[in-house]
């Protein structure tokens, strides 16, 4: 019987003899190797009582035994549910409370704080799964039948649960069904035309949309190959560009590898594909990159909750600062962020979207998904922008993120990018900040380059001539490093709090 994401990797599987992950020590794992091995491990969620439509939470350590228990999940008809590694255990048992998962699968360096945690929570099985093949599920998974009657799911069942990474308020799980992850990961498969001869270098986390979906469902569905590191490291991945022939990365990959000099047109050769997204690209970062390389980044737009929803187009100008054109079967439109109408082209407004990308709404909170959704079907993303006259969407910021000062909307992004582009400037952050006159404060946070002799006075001296005054920020600071997260996503929460009360009276 077909779990319909699975069946369809299989049906694309290339033979069973071809390498889908290498690791840096030589581990080589084969599609057979996949099909196989997802199979002990789906006989042993059985075994634990793993129903149909039963939640599987994972807190493990990158690793091929990881995607193995994805693609388990798949075949048992179970929901996979993975979590962030930087959760503690006061935060897993939340996610736990919620999902209500049969099984736990944590680190063998976990297991005893979070087995408490996982009892609490009326969660009935726990396992472990380290990264040399060791821990519970591995041993359990040895002793178990590589074969394996897949139980029959179909489009619509959910695949899996991604927990948002909740700025505001408690964590959303968003419901993901096959069919939300297939058909984007097809769509990927023909827009960025990856084949059976690519080879990516994987070295994002794999408990987010970035490096679970758009990666490793792209390549399974291409029948290409992955290099997968554990995280990322300048020097190595440097070296396996001899040997690869795409990457994805978030845009801290780029910074990074910008700042190594074994970045050369020489170096990147072999490479067809660089693809960034999940935080906004430097405009800079992307000029700097073709400049050293010779390629132009492929930037893209996604989010948990919609899979990829844009893309820079793979011929074609792909336009630094602008997320590109609505994938095919994608519809995308700017509306005004109250009443929901479409705005006038080229104006800045909610960006909105519909298709078969898009969730099927939050775990076991419909009215908050119903809030987030227009009567036609469209999906409030919550991510401001515009679309230019060729069609180009580019994001301003998160709607949250829209300083109000004086009664005037002030998108960060116009200030960020003016200073910028000031000499001796590496990058900035605007956030509101509460202010006793203006309601909010416009708030410049710079990491300036080293030796850099900038001051406060002199940046906003240089906005003057160049903005209105009502978006000149009212104070400046200088940082060594911005707050990100594991994503490279700027913690704009984090700024706020830290200069909550800057213009206190
Ligand atoms: P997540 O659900 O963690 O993938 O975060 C999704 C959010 O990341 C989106 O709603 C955007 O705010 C942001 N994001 C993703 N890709 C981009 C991009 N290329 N440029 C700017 N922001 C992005």
């Amino acid at each position: 019987m077909p779990a319909y994401l699975y069946d369809l990797i299989s049906r694309r599987a290339p033979s069973p003899a071809k390498v889908f992950i290498e690791t840096p020590e030589g581990r080589k794992l084969t599609y057979g190797d996949l099909h196989a091995g997802s199979a002990r491990i789906a006989n042993v969620l059985r075994a634990r009582g793993v129903e149909p439509g039963d939640r599987v939470a994972v807190q493990v350590e990158k690793s091929p035994e990881a995607i193995l228990l994805y693609l388990a999940c798949l075949r048992a008809g179970a929901i996979f549910l993975p979590l962030n590694t930087a959760y503690t255990p006061a935060e897993i048992e939340y996610f736990l409370g919620d999902a209500r998962p049969r099984v736990f699968v944590c680190d063998p360096a976990s297991r005893e704080k979070l087995t408490a945690v996982a009892a609490a929570a009326g969660v009935a099985h726990v396992e472990t799964l380290g990264v040399r093949q060791d821990g519970s599920l591995p041993e359990a998974a040895k002793a178990a039948a590589e074969t394996f009657a897949d139980v029959d799911r179909g489009p619509d069942d959910l695949a899996a649960i991604l927990y948002t990474s909740g700025t505001t308020g408690r964590s959303k799980g968003a419901m993901l069904s096959h069919d939300n992850l297939a058909s984007n990961a097809l769509t990927l498969v023909d827009y960025w035309r990856f084949t059976q001869d690519d080879v990516l270098i994987h070295a994002l986390p794999i408990y987010h949309t970035h490096g679970l979906f758009v990666a490793m469902n792209t390549l399974l569905l291409a029948g290409g190959s992955m290099f997968f590191l554990p995280k990322l490291d300048a020097d190595l991945m440097l070296k396996l560009m001899d040997r690869a022939t795409t990457m994805m990365g978030v845009p801290t990959f780029y910074t990074r590898l910008l700042q190594h000099p074994g970045l050369t047109r020489e170096a990147t050769k072999n490479m067809r594909l660089f693809v960034s997204g999940s935080a906004p690209l430097l405009a800079e970062t992307h000029r700097e990159w073709t400049a050293r390389t010779g390629h132009a980044i492929l930037e893209r737009y996604g989010m948990t909750e919609t899979n990829m929803n844009t893309s820079n187009p793979y011929d074609g100008d792909r336009v630094p600062g602008a997320v590109g054109f609505p994938l095919p079967g994608v519809s995308v439109r700017i509306a005004n962020p109250e009443t929901g109408a479409t705005m006038a082209q080229g104006d800045i407004g909610m960006i909105e979207v519909k298709g078969p990308n898009v969730f099927k709404g939050y775990w076991q909170m419909p009215e908050k998904t119903a809030s987030e959704f227009r009567p036609d079907g469209f999906f409030i993303t919550g991510d401001l922008g515009r679309i230019d006259e060729r069609g180009y969407v580019s994001i301003v910021g998160r709607d949250k993120d829209l300083v109000i000062t004086g009664g005037f909307n002030v998108y960060p992004i116009e200030i960020e990018t003016e200073i910028d582009a000031l000499p001796g400037v590496v990058e900035s952050a605007v956030v509101g900040v509460q202010h006793p006159d203006f309601g909010e404060g416009v708030t410049a946070v710079v990491v300036k380059k080293k030796d850099a002799a900038l001051d406060e006075g002199q940046v906003i001296g240089a906005l003057e001539s160049r903005l209105a005054k009502f978006k000149l920020p009212k104070r400046v600071f200088f940082v060594d490093e911005l707050p990100r997260n594991t994503m490279g996503k700027v913690q704009k929460a984090a700024l706020r709090a830290t200069y909550k009360d800057l213009y206190k009276k």
